[in-house]
C-alpha cells in the first residue's frame, strides 16, 4: 500500500544511513579485514559472533544461519517436526513465522493475539492443541515479549516445544531473562532494519539444548560439520563472514540503541497520550519492550487518511501488518474465514507504525506528534478532513 502522493519523505520509518554514518569506519575496516582474509563462509568471524551473541543473551549456543525464516525452519527440522505435525503460532505476525511451519511440511495452526499485548493468547493456544500439535511459536511482536510464563507452563504440561520468534526482540527482557532464552530454542533475524541488523540477510538460532544445537549446526551446513561428512539431509543456510563481522561491530552498541528506542517511545507516549482517537502501543510493566516498531492504533475509518496526511507532511509510516495470516492468500488453504481471529483482524485495520530508530531526534518526534494532533483534531490545513 503506497500512500497516494509520491514525494519522498524527509523522515523515513527507519533511517539506516544515520546509523551507518556513526559506525562507518569500524564497518569498513571489518569488511576490508574479511575480504583480504579471503575466508567468506564458516570462518573466525562467524564463530566469534556466535560466541558473543550467545554471551550477550546468556544462552548456551548460537548458530549463525542465513535468515530469520531459515532459523525458524531449522529449529523445527531439528525438533523432527514435519508432515503430519501441527505447530501453533499467532495470527498477527510477519508471514515468515507461518511460512517456516509450512516450509517443513507441518500444518500452521493459528491462535489470536490478546488485545492488551498484541502477542499470542495463551488460552487460545490451549484450545487449539490437538493430538498432532508438537510445538508453539510465540512471537515477540514489535519488540514486546509474549506472555512467556503461562505459555511455558502450558507447554510443559502438554509436552509441546516452545520456539520463540525473537526476530523483533533483540535485547528484550521477560521473566528476568532475555527474550529468546526461555523456550527450547529461538530464532533471530538480522534483516537490516531489525534492532540488530546486518547489511544483507542473516539470522541465528539460539538454544540451551546441546542436542538441538548440534542438529541445527549440521542441518545448516549440508547435514554435516566437516566437508563431505553428510550425516543428514541438510541445507545451505550459513551466516557469511562479512555479515558476521558487521554484526560483531554492531552488537556492542545494541543496548545503547535499544535504550534510545525506549526513550523515543516515552517521548511519543507523552506527546500522543492527550490526542483523542490515538491508542498508544501496549507496554506491559513486567517486560522490557525494545520497540522494534512503535505502533499506534487509530479508528480504521481514518487510518489511511492519517497515513496520507503524514506522508504529505514528509513522514513515512508503516502498517505491521495489513493482513493477518489467516486472510493472507498464501494461507487460504488453512480454510479460515474473516471473523475467526477478531483481535488480529482489528489490529490489521487500526495499526500505524511511526518512525522509530535510535538516531531519531526529539524535534522529529515532536513534529510527527504535532502532525498527528493536527489531523486528528481537524486542525490540518488544506485537506478535506480525515
Ligand atoms: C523479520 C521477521 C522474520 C523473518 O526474518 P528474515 O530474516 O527476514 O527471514 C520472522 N518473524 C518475524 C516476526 C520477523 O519480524
Amino acid at each position: 500500500m503506497t500512500p497516494p502522493i509520491a514525494v519522498s519523505p524527509s523522515l523515513p520509518l527507519v533511517d539506516l544511513g544515520r546509523q551507518q554514518a556513526s559506525i562507518e569506519d569500524a564497518v569498513l575496516a571489518k569488511v576490508r579485514q574479511v575480504i583480504t582474509g579471503g575466508r567468506f563462509v564458516l570462518g573466525a568471524e562467524g564463530k566469534a559472533f556466535e560466541q558473543e551473541f550467545a554471551a550477550y543473551l546468556g544462552v548456551g549456543h548460537c548458530i549463525g544461519v542465513a535468515s530469520g525464516t531459515d532459523a525458524l525452519a531449522l529449529i523445527l527440522r531439528a525438533l523432527g517436526i514435519g508432515s503430519g505435525d501441527e505447530v501453533i503460532t499467532a495470527a498477527s505476525t510477519f508471514v515468515a513465522t507461518a511460512e517456516a511451519i509450512a516450509l517443513v511440511g507441518a500444518r500452521t495452526a493459528l491462535a489470536d493475539v490478546t488485545a492488551d499485548t498484541d502477542t499470542i493468547d495463551v488460552g487460545q493456544v490451549e484450545r487449539r492443541i490437538t493430538a498432532r500439535t508438537r510445538a508453539v511459536i510465540p512471537v515477540h511482536l514489535y519488540g514486546q515479549p509474549a506472555d512467556m510464563a503461562p505459555l511455558l507452563d502450558l507447554a510443559r504440561r502438554r509436552g509441546l516445544a516452545v520456539v520463540e520468534d525473537a526476530a523483533q526482540a533483540h535485547g528484550a527482557v521477560v521473566c528476568g531473562q532475555k527474550a529468546g532464552t526461555l523456550g527450547d530454542a529461538a530464532a533471530f533475524s538480522f534483516y537490516p532494519a531489525k534492532n540488530l541488523g546486518a547489511y544483507g540477510d542473516a539470522g541465528a538460532v539460539v538454544t540451551n539444548d546441546d542436542r538441538l544445537a548440534a542438529a541445527v549446526r549440521r542441518l545448516r551446513n549440508h547435514g554435516g560439520l566437516d566437508k563431505y561428512a553428510h550425516e543428514l539431509v541438510g541445507q545451505n543456510s550459513r551466516l557469511d563472514e562479512l555479515q558476521a563481522g558487521i554484526l560483531r561491530v554492531k552488537l556492542p552498541h545494541l543496548d545503547a540503541w535499544n535504550a534510545r528506542r525506549r526513550r523515543h517511545a516515552r517521548a511519543y507516549d507523552r506527546l500522543l497520550s492527550a490526542i483523542p482517537g490515538v491508542a498508544l502501543p501496549h507496554a506491559v510493566s513486567d517486560r522490557t519492550h525494545v520497540y522494534h516498531l512503535y505502533v499506534i492504533r487509530v479508528d480504521p475509518a481514518r487510518r489511511d487518511a492519517l497515513r496520507a496526511h503524514l506522508w504529505n507532511r514528509g513522514v513515512e509510516t508503516g502498517i505491521h501488518y495489513p493482513v493477518p495470516v489467516h486472510l493472507t492468500p498464501a494461507f487460504t488453504h488453512l480454510g479460515h474465514k474473516r471473523g475467526e481471529f477478531p483481535v488480529a483482524e482489528a489490529l490489521a485495520g487500526a495499526v500505524l507504525s511511526l518512525p522509530m530508530f535510535p538516531e531519531l531526534t526529539e524535534e522529529e518526534i515532536t513534529y510527527v506528534a504535532a502532525e498527528i494532533d493536527a489531523f486528528m483534531n481537524g486542525k490540518a490545513s488544506g485537506e478535506a478532513g480525515g
